[in-house]
């Protein structure tokens, strides 16, 4: 890739943090601390999405903090990969929550708040324009496949995601922290297999464009 075009990359997602920072279209708008934009290299191969940010994410203003993103990083670990490889990102810029006494906790987004912030996510799909996109959890898989998508039927099978980018889904790094036992060497195993079918697809060479191809005729 050339010098002009990572420049022109990471101006792109400069302006468009800018403009989820600026954004208040749902009501988690307001009650956020800091927009989770997402970070990582802008012509990475690879994009990890998430569901939403939480609480640490939402202090910190940076996707997959604490410990799911520990976990995370493990797991891009698990494929030779370190966090600054990636792109990572959510189906929803700001937290969403909900008020349980004098608390604020962590909740699902809504339909209607990943429907107004999924152009911001197209936009850094078609910015970054990775070759495989890792979705993690149920709620991103359904995001880009539909509400019949079953994390624990489909997960770890290939789909045609958006801008037909190769997509695979496997589980959330919060979910897998939820597992004990027998369960969690269980989980652990689907997920490191997911994770080596990502790895295979980013290791088969790249699609030649047909500018790049040399030709004598
Ligand atoms: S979730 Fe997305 S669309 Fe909604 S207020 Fe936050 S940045 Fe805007």
């Amino acid at each position: 890739m050339s010098l002009a075009d990572r420049s022109l990359r990471e101006r792109r997602v400069a302006n468009a943090a800018a403009a989820v920072a600026r954004c208040r279209k749902c009501a988690i708008g307001e009650t956020r601390r800091n927009a989770v934009y997402g970070e990582g290299d802008p012509s990475a191969a690879l994009m990890v999405v998430g569901e939403g940010p939480g609480e640490t994410e939402d202090r910190t203003g940076r996707p997959f903090v604490g410990r799911a993103g520990e976990l995370l990083e493990k797991m891009l670990a698990a494929i030779d990969l370190v966090r600054e490889d990636v792109f990572i990102c959510n189906t929803v810029k700001c937290r969403p929550t909900l008020v349980d006494g004098d608390k604020l906790r962590n909740r699902a987004p809504e339909l209607v708040e990943m429907a107004n912030c999924r152009p911001y996510l197209d936009e850094q799909i078609d910015i970054v324009r990775p070759r495989v996109i890792l979705a993690l959890g149920a709620p991103a898989a359904k995001s880009f496949l539909g509400p019949k998508f079953a994390i624990t039927r489909q997960r770890g099978q290939w789909f045609e995601g958006p801008q037909e980018i190769a997509l695979l889904a496997t589980f959330h790094p919060a979910y897998i922290l939820r597992m004990t036992g027998g369960e969690l060497n269980a989980v652990k195993r689907l997920v490191f297999e997911d994770l080596k079918a990502v790895k295979a697809r980013l290791d088969e060479p790249p699609p030649v464009v047909a500018s790049e191809q040399t030709s004598f005729f």
